[in-house]
């Protein structure tokens, strides 16, 4: 906790610099035999201004985190777009209130991640920057990855999405240069994700002008940007005929009814993002989306993640995984389920210039998993 404290300085990061730690092997070194958590700021820096309905930014607060336990070390991370209402300082506080020592073992998974939960009602990212860290030093002790002790492939993994964000010219219309700079480059990927949930002639803009430019399927995020259900339709219907293969949260999250009147009508699958936060979210909305977008940050981390997975699929409903802005870190973490996912919206490592660690990579548009043990990651 005194490393934290001391870590005032949110970049560059030390606790995490190469050279620091022993990178996750065993060694004398840091040979505790109580788990220690300690945790420091950075500040991803986006390679563009992040724009969807109702904000735009350039950097995203992040919080993250490093387990060690007897030589073995587990990083973990707290990504904290600021619509979501936690920050650097909510997370570092609630991190500062969780005792491991009173566990004896990092393998009481169960046990430690029901009681960190508890500590707080809201913290999601917070706590799922030690899920992740859990993981990842379980993984390393048992000398495997995760895809592979939850007894997934990976072979054939799903393509992830490259997100083409809204860019704005003074005027307030799209600045379809912008547009066509971003699609440019995605064009190594297999699928764009484009947000939208702007006015009708700029969110029709957006898709007209990458279809200038590529067949590439597409994905799109109206971000709940849609307010009535009759317009939705239409858009979607539209949507439908330019290629665009599934389209997330179109309407407000609340809007229960209307969105289930929207999935009986559309051509296109409905996932809901915003609208579903944890696995106890999944169950009510049942017949009013046909899937669901788990995001590790929403719903505390990989175990609950792998919970909502079980119930989402009993209840036959399809299965995609995004993430926010993150180091690789997170974002190794949630490709552990790429096995398991329909669609993959995991760049949130591409979309940082400052990524300090090095994991999951991304092979022609796919997602990759190797045999690293853990999360599969390490510091640059
Ligand atoms: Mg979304």
């Amino acid at each position: 906790m005194a490393l934290a404290a001391a870590a005032a300085v949110a970049n560059p990061v030390r606790l995490f610099a190469s050279g620091a730690t022993n990178k996750g092997r065993p060694g004398k070194a840091l040979g505790q035999d109580k788990m220690v958590l300690t945790f420091e700021p950075f500040e991803a820096r986006m390679k563009h201004v992040f724009t969807i309905a109702g904000s735009s930014r350039s950097t995203t607060p992040i919080v993250l985190t490093k387990i060690a336990y007897q030589g073995y070390v587990g990083y973990g991370e707290a990504s904290m777009p600021p619509y979501l209402g936690e920050s650097t300082a909510s997370a570092m506080e609630f991190l500062r209130r969780v005792d491991l020592s009173r566990f004896s073992s990092p393998f009481q998974m169960e046990e430690i991640l029901t009681y960190v939960d508890n500590i707080t009602t809201n913290n999601t990212a917070a706590k799922c920057a030690v899920d992740i860290a859990l993981h990842d030093l379980c993984g390393k002790i048992m000398g495997q990855p995760w895809w592979k002790i939850w007894g997934w492939n990976n072979k054939d993994l799903p393509s992830t999405s490259v997100t083409v964000g809204l860019a704005y010219a003074p005027d307030g219309s799209i600045d379809k240069e912008e547009v066509r700079k971003k699609t440019m480059e995605t064009l190594d990927y297999n699928l764009i994700k484009v947000k939208l949930g702007n006015t009708e002639e700029n969110d029709k803009t957006m898709i007209t002008t990458i279809r200038e430019i590529t067949d590439l399927p597409i994905v799109v995020d109206a971000n709940q940007g849609w307010k009535e259900k009759g317009y939705a339709l239409d858009m979607i219907e539209w949507l439908a005929q330019r290629g665009v293969e599934m389209v997330e949260q179109p309407m407000p999250k609340l809007l229960l009814d209307e969105a289930a009147w929207l999935r009986d009508r559309s051509p296109l699958p409905l996932i809901a993002d915003e609208a579903c936060q944890r696995l106890t979210d999944v169950r009510k909305l049942y017949g009013a989306y046909d899937g669901i977008n788990i995001k590790l940050m929403k719903c505390t981390g990989m175990r609950e993640a792998r919970e909502m997975i079980t119930l989402a699929k009993a209840l036959n409903m399809r299965i995609m995984m995004g993430c926010m802005t993150e180091t690789s870190v997170a974002i190794s973490a949630a490709a552990q389920f790429a096995d398991q996912l329909e669609w993959a919206d995991l760049d949130g490592n591409w979309l940082i210039a400052n990524d300090i660690f090095t994991g999951m990579k991304v092979v022609k548009g796919r997602i990759t998993l190797e045999d690293k043990p853990g999360i599969g990651v390490e510091p640059l």
